[in-house]
């Protein structure tokens, strides 16, 4: 489902372009929130951009980079008069930070975050915030980087970004969180938060986690082998270890509070895992070859045949 008009693309705003916002305030500024500040103050989204996080060093790279006019240690401070405000903190952290900002939030100031799992994320914010004005939202789009430096321009041009409201979410709330991500170039979606987060453990967190894993092996096997494993990584495996170098902080908290869809996949995983030692042990070159051909068929976007995944799928 979409919003109405929302995948209209990136435009660039014209200069005499009002501000979407009065003041936007960033809670945590790292990869994410500070991508996003780098592009709302260089298309003129705010009137002001503020910025709070936990570590002096997080705030002074922050300002020294230019992706926000100011910075404070004072969560309280950072939302006041804010009309916008926008969580960037690892997903374990939402309720904290929720909690923080709560007493000095502006009544009507629309609150969302950019967590990459959405279900835990409302829980979590539940019991602080006026919910009506909360607007859960995940932009597709990222890498293996993190901190103020990280942050770049064009980060979310022509990614999805999947917003979660619930059925109390006031509609102009959602659709001014919309229309921010449109103006930086991303493609807004809307579902509930419990298929993104299945839609998300599929396409993200299950593939990080064969990734962690992948590279874990082949680090045990390292020393076993004089050093001579690593210095040969290339082609597919170079994307493993480029994966396996994001923020583990981050990660850690995704599989935490994501469980119930990640372990239904790891499950349908480990099955299939099975089937293919099984066809490798007996030699199964059919079973082998076809299951290959289904994956390619996926990757090039052509209907399988049978519909069958690959051998064990049930
Ligand atoms: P990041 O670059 O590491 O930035 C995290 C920010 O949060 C920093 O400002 C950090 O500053 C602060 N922070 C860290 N731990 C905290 C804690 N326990 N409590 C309060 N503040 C904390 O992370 P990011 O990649 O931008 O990720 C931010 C959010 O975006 C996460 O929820 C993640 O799931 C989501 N996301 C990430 C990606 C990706 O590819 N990385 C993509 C889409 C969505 P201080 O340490 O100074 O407080």
């Amino acid at each position: 489902m979409s919003l109405a008009g929302l995948d209209a693309g990136l435009v660039e705003r014209s200069a005499d372009a009002r501000p979407l916002f009065d003041r936007i305030a960033f809670v945590g500024i790292g990869l994410i929130n500070g991508s996003l500040a780098r592009d709302a103050r260089r298309l003129g989204l705010a009137g002001r951009l503020v910025a709070t996080a936990r570590r002096r060093e997080t705030l002074d790279e922050a300002l020294a980079l230019g992706l926000v006019d100011e910075v404070t240690g004072d969560a309280a401070l950072a939302v006041r008069d804010a009309d916008l405000v926008v969580l960037g903190v690892p997903v374990g952290a939402s309720g904290e930070a929720a909690r923080a900002i709560a007493p000095f939030l502006r009544p009507d100031a629309v609150v969302t975050d950019v967590g990459s799992v959405k279900a835990r994320v409302i829980d979590l914010v539940a019991p602080h915030l006026d919910m009506r004005r909360f607007v859960p939202g995940h932009p597709v789009a990222g890498a293996e980087t993190s901190g103020p430096a990280a942050a770049v321009e064009h980060l979310f041009r022509d990614r999805w970004c999947i917003l979660t409201p619930r059925g109390d979410t006031d509609p102009a709330a959602a659709e001014r969180v919309a229309a921010l991500w449109r103006a930086v170039g991303a493609k807004v979606e809307t579902m509930g938060a419990a298929q993104h987060d299945k839609v998300l453990a599929a396409v993200s967190h299950l593939p990080h986690l064969l990734a962690f894993n992948a590279v874990n092996t082949a680090g045990d096997v390292e020393d076993a082998l004089q050093g001579e494993v690593l210095k040969y990584a290339a082609g597919g495996f170079r994307d493993f270890t480029r994966i396996a170098g994001a923020d583990p902080a981050m990660w850690r908290d995704v599989f935490l509070h994501n469980k119930p869809a990640v372990l239904e996949l790891i499950g349908r995983y480990v099955e299939n895992l099975s089937a293919l030692q099984r066809s490798i042990r007996r030699n199964e070159a059919d079973a082998l070859f076809a299951s290959f051909a289904s994956a390619r068929a996926i990757h090039r976007g052509e209907a399988r045949a049978g519909g069958a995944s690959s051998p064990g799928t049930p």
